[in-house]
């Protein structure tokens, strides 16, 4: 995280208020140092047990962190064509990219089978067709696990619940039998494993525990019809602390409350996003102007909800801090983007120094989910990214600019 040395806030070894003179701002900022820790540890977590850690790079699919990633062992989880092809750029072994989804085109398909992939998470009986036929063409065979809804329901958002009856996600859990049997009659599928993801910012164990118990049901039943189900695949899903008071399991807690549920013989596969890149990546944002309006004082930035979208969409909470401390009074602010909606904001009544014109902020935490679903709303051009390593900063993202936004158009 983020530190204060003096009165000044540092990443690494890196003072905030330097990137952003060097790379003027909003910019996003991400510390390697703790990408590659967050990693480690659910490395170390799974120990000598056979198994991959597939990083969801849903949540943040810029190159030179996915080539991070790469280097230090890691598998890929993909959600579209898009996604398989940037893993593949960025070097990872096509052998470890997973690939879930509930609506994979038959565009998508052909690709993730031709790039030979480890498998896909097949989501509806419909899609067991459409990979079985497209392999069939293309004579390639196709690897899947099933994703399964395991229809458990943990407390988080109800926009990133996907565990739960009645979402979109998944074979439903009183079909997964079903599913396997019919997956067994098709030539071109090969089966080989079991896939469950609940949700995501999970802070809670049980959840995990309830969905394991109850694909391990499903596992007994499957493997008594004689199918081997030889990988098992939790998702990712495990929360991170916004907030100072969040208390988030580690990997290590996880994994080992998952370990005993299943045979020794079980290889496992997480696919953790959020629990990887959050806390190491950051906004580092100007203050443009200063208001008091109704008796509320407003900060506003030059970042948006067209930057970082997460409080909008999720009323997400992101602790705001100074880049540099002063002795001024705090006071209730509400921090701002200069987007014409009312929703447009990264905190609500934060008790911060009422930071001068031109001075700066950082909004924590949000390395995932952050760029990765940023947009061009409102004909902003993307932020740059910059990596922290030591005392070194490096530009992973050059900012757009307004011919950009044309870059298309015909
Ligand atoms: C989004 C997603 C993940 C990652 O979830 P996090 O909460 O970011 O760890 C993993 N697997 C699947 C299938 C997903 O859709």
């Amino acid at each position: 995280m983020p530190q204060f040395e003096g009165n000044d806030l540092y990443i690494e070894q890196v003072k905030l208020s330097d990137i952003a003179k060097k790379y003027k701002t909003s910019t996003y900022v991400y510390s390697k140092s703790k990408i590659v820790t967050n990693f480690e540890n659910y490395k170390k977590a799974l120990g000598s047990r056979e198994g991959l850690i597939c990083f969801a790079c849903k949540t943040n699919s810029n190159g030179t962190i996915l080539k991070l990633l790469a280097k230090l062992g890691a598998g890929a989880d993909t959600t579209s064509g898009g996604e398989i092809y940037r893993c593949l750029k960025a070097d990872f072994d096509p052998s470890k990219i997973v690939y879930a989804g509930v609506g994979k085109t038959a565009e998508e398909i052909e690709y993730a089978l031709k790039s030979r992939i480890f498998m896909f998470n097949v989501e509806s009986f419909e899609e067991l067709d459409a990979i079985d036929k497209i392999a069939a063409k293309i004579k390639i065979k196709a690897k899947i696990a099933f994703r399964i809804n395991p229809h458990v329901d943990p407390d988080t958002h109800s926009y990133i619940i996907t565990g739960k009856k009645g979402t979109k996600f998944g074979i439903p859990y009183e079909e997964a039998v079903k599913a396997y049997l019919a997956a067994k009659q098709k030539k071109n599928i090969e089966i080989l494993g079991i896939h469950s993801h609940i949700g995501s910012q999970i802070l809670d164990i049980d959840s995990f525990r309830l969905a394991a118990q109850k694909i391990k049901k499903i596992v007994n039943i499957v493997e008594k019809n004689g199918i081997k189900l030889e990988y098992v695949n939790f998702g990712g899903g495990l929360g991170v602390e916004y907030k100072k008071d969040q208390k988030a399991p580690s990997p290590k807690q996880l994994i080992s409350e998952l370990f005993p549920v299943f045979d020794e013989n079980k290889k496992f596969i997480f696919e953790p996003g959020r629990s990887i890149i959050a806390n190491a990546g950051h906004l580092l944002v100007k203050v443009i102007y200063r208001k008091i309006s109704g008796g509320k004082s407003f900060l506003i930035t030059d970042a948006g909800m067209n930057d970082l979208i997460r409080p909008t969409l999720y009323e997400a909470y992101h602790e705001i801090l100074p880049v540099k401390m002063t002795n001024d009074k705090k006071v209730k602010t509400d921090v701002v983007g200069p987007i014409c909606e009312s929703g447009d904001f990264m905190g609500k009544d934060r008790m911060l120094p009422f930071v001068e014109q031109g001075g700066y902020l950082l909004i924590t935490c949000a390395g995932a989910y952050g760029f990765a679903m940023s947009s061009e709303y409102n004909s902003r051009p993307l932020l740059a990214e910059v990596l922290v390593n030591g005392d070194k900063t490096m530009l992973i993202r050059k900012r757009a600019k307004y011919e950009d936004l044309l870059l298309n158009e015909v």
